[in-house]
């Protein structure tokens, strides 16, 4: 494993998590801003990632956040979102498991007066002027790409099964487009042939792992390539691929660059994941939730100078929209030296 030593031989002192510096603090305002993240059953990335970065990045701005996670509930995002506008928050970031909640609590808390910032996931008809996120189609893209190269020596008619994301997030539409940009010319010329692609309700792992026990079953164990919308999910598949001997051997997708979707790319089980660098995400709703505490929707406009569509509303939604990177085993060194993971994290034994 030269490629995964050489991981492991990277500079070590970066870290994960809040590494931002508090000395820069903004102006200061102090005002509170409510943070609600998605799910925790999903990825690892809200917890390990967005949480501690968000922290450190609104701290920065002089900003008192409140970081709380719906774990998939729409009912909690719901009671949580109302706990956040009762104590007077100023600025609302939200991930939520669900576009429709999303939609209903901006609406209240824009009734109060309390700017609404969509996370990484577009609240689709909803009425939130700022969105903060990666182009996700293009993440999509890359995961078709990273299967295409995968299997570009397998025979004609190889057969691929997708796990995708929730039905309810946004992003999960926007993977698949991406995907399906780069896979249905392959599956339209008979190079590739599509077992099932299968959506998972709340991204659930565990759930997306016993999806893909099932639909591998009843195609008689047979499975060339996987597209798995993220490492999460990927994980789930390449658990059931080993119980039936063909991990390593099928190429799987995966995203978001988790410690486990790393080591599982540096040990050849998974083919590929998708760097998003959560820090540069974090920062720019930290950014754009200082200019709007202190009443500056000029200062936010110019930062949010990107525009989305909003598929469901007929409207343009102010945006700040990072790149992401494909990353196959000769790249996982590029995230450590983002400061992204420690090797330390990711080493894994010859
Ligand atoms: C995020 C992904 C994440 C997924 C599941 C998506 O909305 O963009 O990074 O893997 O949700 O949590």
């Amino acid at each position: 494993l030269a490629l995964a030593v050489s991981a492991c031989g990277a500079n070590t002192s970066s870290g994960t998590g809040g590494s931002t510096t508090e000395s820069n603090a903004g102006s200061g305002t102090g005002a509170k801003v409510g943070v609600i993240l998605p799910e925790t059953a999903s990825s690892a990335r809200w917890e390990g990632f967005d949480k501690p970065l968000l922290e450190a990045a609104l701290k920065a701005e002089g900003l008192s956040p409140d970081i709380q996670n719906a774990q998939g509930d729409v009912q909690k995002f719901s009671t949580l979102a109302d706990g956040m506008i009762n104590a007077g928050v100023k600025v609302l970031i939200i991930a939520t498991p669900n576009s429709e909640v999303g939609a209903s609590v901006a609406k209240k808390a824009q009734a109060q007066g309390i700017q609404v910032i969509d996370y990484d996931r577009l609240n689709t008809g909803g009425s939130s002027a700022y969105y903060v996120s990666f182009d996700n189609v293009k993440v999509g893209e890359l995961q078709g790409q990273g299967l295409a190269d995968a299997m570009k020596d397998k025979p004609q008619g190889s057969q691929v099964i997708e796990i995708e994301g929730a039905p309810t997030d946004n992003n999960a539409t926007l993977f698949t487009q991406g995907q399906k940009k780069v896979l249905q010319p392959l599956y339209d010329s008979g190079k590739l042939k599509l077992v099932q692609s299968q959506p998972i309700d709340n991204w659930d792992n565990q759930k997306g792992g016993q999806v893909f026990e099932q639909i591998l079953t009843s195609n008689g164990g047979k499975v060339d390539g996987v597209v798995a919308a993220n490492d999460g999910l990927a994980g789930a598949v390449i658990t059931i691929l080993k119980k039936v001997g063909l991990n390593g051997k099928v190429p799987v997708t995966g995203q978001d660059a988790t410690p486990d979707g790393l080591q599982a790319v540096l040990r050849g089980d998974q083919y590929m994941t998708v760097f998003k660098p959560i820090k540069d995400e974090a920062e720019a709703a930290a950014k754009l939730a200082g200019a709007l505490a202190k009443g500056d929707t000029a200062a936010a406009d110019a930062l949010a100078s990107g525009s989305t569509d909003d598929s469901k509303g007929n409207r343009k939604v102010k945006s700040v929209l990072l790149s992401a990177q494909l990353i196959t085993k000769d790249k996982v060194k590029s995230v450590v030296d983002a400061g992204f993971v420690k090797a330390s994290d990711i080493c894994v034994a010859d």
